[in-house]
């Protein structure tokens, strides 16, 4: 797949087909193995990467490490890491139609979604964190002026992303400890190396110093590699709770910080005054947004017993109303999975749902009709679910809807907490009081009312085991800042 045909004239065209971006230069990867790309929709393969070596991984951390102790980024005034980022945002902006086809071939996510969410999602990105840069506390004055709290960059970052939302989860980390003064090392999915391929043309010669930035996407070899190596200071994690956990586990024994945004199994509360057109509308897109491959997907909803056939039948309703097809035709509101081995992770799920004793109200494990290619599941909701069911409990990452009864908001909240994961959840209620109880007592990360769509200016994480730490908003920097005590004068 050629990623710079298209309307932009912006994107480097030069080939780097056999080139690795390490320490913000061009190289030729030193091995032939390659990364192929195969495409969820027509299952053939639309382009490869050089796959990188362990020495070149070893590479890219000692040039960010020589970047980092004796270079200059981290000794530039923030007012001018700010212009640089933001002459990314703009090579950004005049290519997001470029990335959005590129993030579409790659990964089966609907056009519009990758063109607005993804990589107009990324310009928002930059341009808020940068907004943060400008307002946040890099120096701050204490004890009369006697003493001053310095806010220094944490060092050398690891930055890994998952395949589901490649774009928003690299910026994320990057950009953030860009502004700090980090160097930074990205290991991009082997899924979606394509996208990271066209980041990496929009990085290069934006203005960081040598050294300073790398993106080399890999398998998890390459990044259990990066995770471990001496020359990181902290690695900033999306990805899956079992993976976080081994990440965890290394940068504890290392002592290097982490961030980790992990996944969720989130609950939508519905009362028994909600609005239901609202709610599925709502759900249309918080639950099955990208086939419900997206951390933050509601995929339990909690309907209140005296309106529950209600409430699954307007699911179901849902469900049965979505166009599956072409990820690139604009009339597509769910794309495939991602690859065969998810979609047949997914199924199996589904096929566990039964044998569990829910009942498929819509989808099911038979393949969509009309669909010959393609690794699609069809809209799945299951009816008369049980809390400590798997189905549940579990992480599916599909379009997969479990709808549990409750009896009042006590027992609701209780099912909404009784969860390994607290990532994000929802409220959905006439009654604005009731909506604030409720949403105070649900431990998540994120809670949303009559709704939830995620803003940059406000942290994005979780709790328990969807994670450590916060993306987005002026928390977002915190993660990529060592305080220091700095005493002016000698003690009086
Ligand atoms: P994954 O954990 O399999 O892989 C994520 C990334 O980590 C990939 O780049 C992979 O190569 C790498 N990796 C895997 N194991 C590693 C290890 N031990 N050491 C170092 N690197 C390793 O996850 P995935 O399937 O790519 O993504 C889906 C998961 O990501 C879901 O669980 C989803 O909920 C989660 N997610 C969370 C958020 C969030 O913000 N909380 C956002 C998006 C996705």
């Amino acid at each position: 797949m050629d990623i710079t045909s298209g309307d932009e004239a912006a994107v480097d065209d030069t080939d780097r087909s056999d080139q690795l971006y390490l320490g913000g230069r061009w190289v030729k990867a030193e091995s032939a193995e390659r990364i192929s790309v195969v495409s969820p929709f027509t299952e053939e393969v639309i382009g490869s990467v050089p796959a990188p070596t362990g020495r070149e991984a070893d590479a890219a951390v000692a040039a960010a490490r020589a970047a980092f102790d004796s270079g200059e980024w981290r000794r530039t005034p923030v007012e001018r890491r700010i212009e640089v980022l933001l002459r990314l945002a703009d090579r950004y902006e005049a290519v997001v139609e470029t990335m959005g086809r590129t993030l579409t071939a790659e990964m089966g996510a609907p056009i519009g979604w990758t063109v607005r969410a993804q990589a107009g999602g990324s310009v928002a990105i930059i341009r808020a964190m940068a907004e943060e840069a400008r307002r946040y506390p890099w120096e701050e004055d204490r004890l009369d002026g006697r003493a001053a709290v310095l806010r220094e960059p944490v060092g050398v970052v690891v930055a890994i992303p998952p395949w589901n939302v490649p774009q928003t989860t690299a910026l994320s980390k990057v950009v953030p400890a860009l502004l700090a003064g980090c160097s930074v090392v990205v290991k991009p999915s082997p899924e979606t190396p394509l996208d990271a391929l066209l980041l990496a043309k929009l990085f290069d010669d934006v203005g960081l110093p040598d050294g300073t930035l790398s993106i080399l996407p890999g398998g998890r070899e390459i990044g259990e590699r990066l995770v471990a190596h001496p020359g990181v200071d902290h690695v900033a994690f999306t990805g899956s709770t079992a993976a976080g956990r081994s990440i965890a586990s290394v940068c504890g024994r290392d002592l290097k910080r982490c961030t980790l945004e992990l996944g969720g199994k989130s609950a939508a509360i519905v009362c028994d005054d909600a609005d239901l057109d609202q709610v599925t509308a709502g759900l249309r897109t918080a639950s099955f947004n990208i086939s419900g491959q997206a951390c933050i997907a509601q995929t339990r909803v909690l309907a209140p017993r005296g309106r529950y056939s209600e409430v699954v039948d307007a699911l179901a309703g849902l469900a049965r109303g979505l166009t599956l097809g072409d990820p690139a035709d604009p009339a597509t509101d769910l794309g495939p999975l991602v690859t065969s081995a998810h979609r047949d992770r997914v199924l199996s799920y589904i096929d566990l749902g039964e044998r569990e004793g829910a009942r498929v109200v819509a989808g099911g494990s038979k393949p969509p009709a009309g669909l010959t290619r393609g690794w699609f599941v069809a809209p799945t909701v299951f009816a008369d679910v049980g809390n400590d069911m798997r189905i549940a409990r579990e992480e599916i990452f599909g379009p997969v809807l479990c709808v549990i009864p409750y009896e009042d908001t006590d027992e609701a909240v209780a099912l909404a907490n009784d969860s390994d994961f607290g990532l994000a959840g929802s409220v959905w209620t006439q009654d604005p009081e009731r909506a604030d109880a409720l949403a105070r007592e649900v431990r998540t990360g994120m809670i949303g009312v009559n709704g939830f769509r995620p803003d940059f200016s406000l942290p994005f994480g979780g709790v328990k085991a969807s994670g450590i730490g916060r993306e987005f908003g002026r928390e977002g920097l915190d993660a990529y800042v060592e305080s220091k005590a700095y005493y002016r004068t000698a003690p009086r």
